[in-house]
């Protein structure tokens, strides 16, 4: 184990890591400067307990019931060597072929160690890249690797990649139904960025492997539950946008060892839990902790983040927790406070302050029109 490992396993404390997976890194993804996130994240933190611990329990979740639908639903797609799934593909993708290989990636010999699992996938996957002409391979559960940050990070996708005349498709089974035809543009648009982290950490597999990545469909399959029934129907997802800024993002996050090498070194989100497992650490190291991290609220973490609320509270008086677009509207002007005041014209600006402070006073004057004094 390195430093940066053992620092992380440090900074987690005993509990066993949580791992990441496409969902996570997808949030990661959409405030990548937030180093607070990126650490815990990386260090595998629950953050879902820390955030109860000190008394800002995350305002969303998957309730246990959508848990055992969302179960119950791929078990289904998945049953019989994926039977249902190919009576779809031969569909969506126009297949005509009488059998299909299946391979479960999932189980090497009883060993369920990351990396002998991904060694499996690089395997297998990498021989289906190579012997392209032995067409028509499902591949379940493949383990696949993404740098994130400079790390290697493992995702266990609940997902199967197709190979069709040397393409793959990645294929994304969720549980929320599609009525008539449409089904929630914001499910969707979150399974996207899902199934372009998968596309790109495929793509990454095939390039160490030295076969090309573009072979990796851009056009996922997305697979949900039709109208109200059982019955699953599979569409094309274009993901191009999406693998567009996922890419951007990735490189745009800073180094972990960069990030850990200004946190101090007594810094742990340990929760202390007790014989029963629940937490005994005092709620005030852990705020400090937290605090030590610095941390870039917007409103979007609402719905990304475990740690969104206490993050806000932390924020607030803030032009960044207003939002990316006042924040970027308001440039250097951090604190609401001083917004007002140079709207107002208590305040005197500075040179990088004139034009944002012209717009403000702008703004208060037509706001005094329409509704008079604001304060
Ligand atoms: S909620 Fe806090 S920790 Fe999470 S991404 Fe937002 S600022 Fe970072």
């Amino acid at each position: 184990m390195d430093s940066t490992e053992d620092r992380l396993a440090e900074l987690r404390g005993p509990t066993p890591p949580l791992p990441h997976n496409a969902r996570t890194i997808a949030a990661l993804t959409t405030n990548p400067g937030c180093r607070r996130r990126a650490i815990m994240d990386a260090a595998g933190v629950d953050k879902r307990a820390v955030a109860a611990r000190i008394d800002f329990p995350p305002p969303y979740g998957q309730s246990p019931f959508a848990i055992t639908r969302t179960r119950t639903f791929v078990n289904q797609v998945k049953a019989n060597g994926c039977a249902e799934l190919l009576r779809m593909l031969r569909e969506v993708l126009d297949l005509s072929i009488p059998e299909v290989a299946y391979n479960d990636l999932e189980d090497v010999g009883g060993n369920e160690s990351q990396e002998v699992r991904h060694q499996r996938a690089r395997q297998i996957l990498g021989a289906a890249a190579a012997f392209s002409d032995d067409a028509g391979t499902l591949f379940d559960h493949p383990l696949l690797r993404l740098p994130v940050g400079g790390r290697q990070v493992f995702l266990e996708p609940d997902l199967i990649a197709f190979q069709y005349r040397g393409t793959f498709h990645i294929i994304e089974i969720k549980s929320f139904a599609v009525i008539d035809g449409q089904a929630d543009g914001g499910k969707v648009a979150a399974a996207a960025v899902q199934s372009g982290v998968y596309v790109l950490a495929l793509r990454q597999l095939l390039h160490e492997l030295g076969h090309d990545p573009a072979t990796v469909s851009d056009r996922v399959i997305l697979v949900c539950p039709k109208d109200f029934s059982n019955q699953a129907v599979a569409t094309k997802l274009d993901v191009r946008r999406q693998l567009t800024v996922l890419k951007r993002q990735l490189g745009n996050m800073t180094r972990i060892d960069e990030v850990l090498a200004n946190v101090s070194t007594d810094i742990t989100f340990d929760l202390a839990p007790n014989r029963d497992g629940h937490p005994t650490r005092p709620k005030g190291e852990l705020c400090a902790a937290l605090e030590d991290i610095p941390a870039r609220y917007s409103p979007e973490c609402l719905s990304t983040c475990e740690m969104s609320y206490f993050c806000r509270h932390e924020a607030r008086g803030t032009t960044h927790a207003l939002g990316k677009s006042v924040a970027e509207e308001l440039g250097s002007i951090e604190w609401v406070e001083t917004a007002l005041q140079l709207a107002e014209g208590k305040l005197l600006p500075s040179r990088e302050q004139t034009e944002a402070s012209s717009v403000l006073q702008a703004a208060l004057r037509l706001r005094e029109e329409c509704l008079g004094p604001a304060r």
